[in-house]
């Protein structure tokens, strides 16, 4: 396996940024985690970075560490029960083409899930979820490997901790678990979930099946969201925030038109519509931005730095504070 220094990434995260790595390598089978830790064995102090297609990550910095591309390309069905089919992915396959592939073999469940860039091995990371559909809903376990021990281990639903972009992988123990390979489950008996705008409208009078709807969610999202082949993004950057009953009904006398969401004993409101109202859609500084059709968007206009980029969130994420008293979180990793 091959380790190189100062490894530029530019090609290799969403936003297009020229940060280095270190060093670098891509893992292309678990036979290669035993060198890489001799490897490190070496180098002790070293911090590891796992790496898939990097749409989920803003590089602030150059990383000072051994970056790990994950490329475990396998594919399996395992079998069925009465209820569901089982399939093994590998954590390097690459989301969307592994979500046309289960469609094509006739599974479905993934369908709303369609064109979320990344890999396989990441999704479990923050729980990915569109159009009401998330990653938790689909999985059987999550088999990681311990960077530590070299040890396998299979992570049941619960021991993963869900939760709404976030995980036991991404909170608990960063770093620490290399994913490499998700079992998802996947109901025989489907049900659709259609019922958003710009999704039901075309479908309507259908007699459905899961590809018409994964064709429905590409041609939405192709409308809304920008392509990171065109212009250097990461998806929407900041979670919708949980605010407390209290502080909603405060809120929602003053801006009645502000949208929420009761979950249990908060509401989760819409970030993009707080960034909005602060005047931020489609502004930019340079070449840092938020996209002209989603204020929820920032966008690498083409020669933006990471840390311009970061700065630009960072007057995002005060002016919110101060215009609603909400403190807005990054969605991806920031590094
Ligand atoms: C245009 C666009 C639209 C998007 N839409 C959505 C959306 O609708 N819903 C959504 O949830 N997300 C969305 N995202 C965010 C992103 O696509 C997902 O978070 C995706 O799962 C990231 O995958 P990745 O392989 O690129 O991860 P990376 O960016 O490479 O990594 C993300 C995190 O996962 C870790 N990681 C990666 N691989 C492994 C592994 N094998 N083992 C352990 N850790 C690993 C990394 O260390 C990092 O912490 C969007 C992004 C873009 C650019």
């Amino acid at each position: 396996m091959k380790i190189r220094e100062n490894h530029s990434l530019k090609a290799l995260n969403t936003f297009g940024l020229d940060a280095k790595a270190r060093y670098f390598c891509t893992l292309h089978t678990l036979g290669g985690v035993r060198t890489l830790m001799t490897w490190q064995q070496e180098h002790p102090d070293l911090p590891v970075l796992f790496l898939g297609g990097g749409s989920n990550m803003l590089f602030v910095n150059d990383y000072p560490g051994l970056v790990v591309q994950v490329r475990l390309e396998t594919l399996e069905v395992l079998g069925q029960d009465a209820n569901y089919d089982y399939l093994r992915a590998g954590a390097g396959n690459n989301w969307h083409d592994f979500v046309r592939w289960t469609l094509e073999q006739g599974f479905a469940g993934l369908e709303n899930l369609s064109l979320i860039p990344g890999t396989v091995g990441a999704a479990p990371m923050q729980n990915i979820g569109a159009y009401g559909v998330e990653l938790k809903d689909h999985v059987y376990e999550v088999q990681a490997l311990d960077w530590r021990t070299a040890e396998l281990r299979d992570f049941s639903v619960d021991e993963c901790c869900f939760a709404y972009r976030d995980s036991y992988f991404k909170s608990v123990e960063p770093d620490r678990w290399l994913i490499v390979a998700v079992v998802f489950r996947l109901p025989r008996q489907p049900q659709w979930k259609i019922d958003y705008a710009g999704v039901k409208e075309p479908l309507a009078g259908k007699d459905l099946n899961a590809r018409m709807i994964s064709d429905a969610i590409i041609n939405i999202r192709q409308s809304k969201l920008p392509n990171p082949a065109e212009i250097g993004n990461a998806g929407s950057f900041f979670k919708n925030p949980l605010i407390s009953l209290a502080q909603w009904a405060t809120l929602q006398a003053q801006f009645p038109d502000m949208p929420g969401w009761m979950q249990a004993d908060q509401v989760k409101t819409s970030a993009g519509w707080l960034i909005d109202q602060c005047g931020w859609k489609g502004k930019r500084d340079g070449d840092a931005g938020t996209y002209a059709n989603h204020a929820l968007v920032l966008v690498n206009h083409g020669n933006a730095t990471g840390a311009e980029l970061w700065q630009f969130a960072q007057s995002i994420i005060a002016s919110v504070q101060d215009k609603f008293g909400i403190t807005l979180e990054p969605e991806p990793r920031v590094l």
